[in-house]
């Protein structure tokens, strides 16, 4: 039985110490702890009664052993991507706040240890059982243990979750479809679950959505701050002066209202090239820069970099955030940044979650190329009063929440369910909704003993040609929802959405279940780890499984705790 910790210096001390990495990490869970036990109640009264198992936890953070090239340590001082950092942190918060038993390593001889490869031996037998029910790693991390486990990484990696801050599309993870289709990259073809791959922000539900925490305010220090804001101070996004680089245009319109403030990294010898009316504090430590944007009304971001926590951090603090729209799109085929990474998502701004998930008024999507809209903005921005705010999904309770019901409903080692629905006893419990346009679940009860998410908040759509099944749900307030695939993925589903199918094909496709124009083929899905929210063409309109979400935690549908 797993109990709720609230006390977390046994975790401090099994994090270990040395490197620069581990003391951001350190810092940052310290400094967490009393929201972390303070969610730790709420959400322990809101289960009250789930009986949780404790799980043995082994959390392998690859990219911080020596034998990567561990980069980023040394970079922690000088601004280097701390992103990554701050999400293992609450990781290992999160998994330990539920009270699971946590082994954690950063060194490939720890690795071994753990795993019990005997010294002197490549890889642990194959007899021997393995000591742990879940192994998070990264992809760094999932190469050393294929190459350390010998035969028994086949045998467990059902076990493994990656934390992959863009996401791994099932194209790309399929090693059969992406060599032979041109998706194949660097990082992806492990022919995993795709939902064994953990994203920093919910990118395409076809991945488990991980995120981190960012502080909360309680009402009065909401109040405090929203009084103390200086209407007139922005802060810029960008530890690094590469950043900056470029940007003189925007950054002496912003100064011409603004009082320009920056968090750039510099040593003595070489301090960084930004304008000279800008205030640079150089790299600040963590409370100290959350102060500064406690003081801010403006964060601006030049492009550059992605996704980071950074945004979110400044629209808890009641910041607005202003970011550049990109049109066209970056993505894998047209940027440096995305070129080999395992996805092909199309990136509307800096910031898309920030965009799409928070909006106006605490997020202005503007074309920087336009002069204008970017002045007005900032005029526009200076009048407008804002409340701090954090999505839900990113504060202790709901990302406590989110892992807590990952580790009780997803099972990637029990057997898959089958692509065809030949033999799914759930395909013939589908009725055409009473307006006519979607497929939905006939019985309210959840009819799959087991299945998760429940199959009874399913509704299928075709979509319309060129349309991706994640932005079909989300047109319609749903999401997308990829272990529904396998009940829509039948000739009968397309019969009862009166699609008059001139023939039907089963193949190996991402897109698929579809219908191709011209001509009424219907084409079924033949390999389940295929089944993609994501991937568009024009040459087909896509079936789409959607389910609805919780207000503020998009990971969770309504009957899924
Ligand atoms: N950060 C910091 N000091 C600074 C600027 C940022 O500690 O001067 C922290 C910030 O609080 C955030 C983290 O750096 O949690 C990562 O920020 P960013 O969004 O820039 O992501 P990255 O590109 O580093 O992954």
């Amino acid at each position: 039985q797993a109990v709720f910790r609230s006390n977390l210096s046994h975790l401090l001390e099994l994090m270990g110490s040395g490197k620069e990495s581990l003391i951001f990490m350190k810092k940052r869970t310290r400094r967490l702890t009393s929201q972390w036990a303070a969610a730790a109640q709420r959400l322990t009264r809101k289960l009250a009664g789930t009986q949780r198992d404790q799980k043995q936890v082994l959390v392998h953070i690859g990219f911080l052993t020596e034998e990567s090239g561990d980069v980023f340590s040394p970079r922690v001082l000088k601004g280097g991507p701390l992103g990554e950092m701050v999400q293992w942190a609450d990781i290992l918060a999160a998994l330990y706040v539920l009270g699971h038993s946590l082994r954690i390593t950063v060194s490939l001889k720890e690795l071994q240890s753990n795993l019990g490869v005997p010294p002197g031996r490549g890889s642990c037998p194959l007899t021997m059982p393995l000591p742990f029910d879940l192994i998070y790693t990264d992809y760094h991390g999932l190469q050393q243990m294929k190459q350390h486990m010998g035969l028994s990484f086949k045998k467990y990696r059902c076990r493994i979750r990656v934390i992959d801050t863009f996401g791994t599309e099932p194209a790309y993870n399929h090693e059969e479809y992406a060599t032979l289709h041109g998706y194949r990259t660097n990082w992806g073809y492990w022919n995993l679950n795709p939902k064994q791959f953990m994203t920093m922000f919910p990118h395409t539900p076809d991945n488990s959505f991980m995120g981190f925490v960012s502080e909360e305010l309680n009402e009065t220090e909401k109040q405090l701050i929203k009084g103390g804001k200086a209407s007139n101070m922005a802060v810029v996004y960008g530890k690094e002066a590469s950043i900056w680089k470029g940007k003189e245009k925007f950054l002496n319109i912003l100064n011409k209202y603004m009082e320009v403030h920056g968090t750039v990294y510099y040593d003595s010898q070489r301090p960084p090239e930004v304008p000279a009316f800008v205030k640079n504090h150089g790299l600040l430590p963590q409370p100290e820069f959350q102060q500064l944007l406690r003081k801010a009304k403006l964060f601006i971001g030049f492009g550059f970099p992605y996704e980071g926590p950074a945004p979110l951090e400044a629209i808890a603090n009641g910041c607005i955030f202003l970011q550049s729209r990109f049109s066209p799109p970056h993505s894998s085929l047209n940027h440096e940044f995305f070129r080999g990474k395992p996805t092909s998502r199309e990136v509307f701004s800096q910031h898309p979650y920030a965009e799409n998930f928070i909006g106006k008024p605490h997020v202005w999507t503007v074309d920087y190329n336009n002069s204008e809209e970017f002045e007005a903005a900032i005029k526009a921005i200076m009048k407008t009063q804002v409340d701090p705010y954090l999505p839900y999904e990113y504060t202790c309770q709901g990302m406590l929440e989110r892992i807590h019901a990952y580790i009780q409903h997803q099972d990637f080692c029990a057997a898959p369910a089958p692509a065809s629905p030949g033999s799914h006893p759930a395909q013939s419990l589908f009725v055409l909704a009473p307006n006519a346009t979607h497929l939905e679940w006939a019985l309210n009860a959840s009819s799959v003993p087991g299945a998760w998410p429940p199959p009874h908040s399913l509704r299928a759509w075709l979509a319309a040609p060129g349309k991706a099944c994640t932005d079909a749900c989300l047109d319609r307030g749903l999401i997308c929802e990829p272990s529904f695939f396998p009940f829509l993925n039948s000739q009968e589903a397309f019969l009862k959405l009166q699609v008059p199918c001139d023939s039907t094909e089963s193949e190996m496709h991402h897109l698929y279940p579809a219908l191709a124009q011209p001509g009424q083929e219907c084409y079924l899905q033949k390999e389940p780890l295929l089944f993609s929210c994501a991937g568009a063409s024009t040459k087909y309109e896509r079936l789409c499984p959607c389910r609805d979400f919780l207000k503020g935690q998009v990971a969770l549908c309504q009957g899924c705790l």
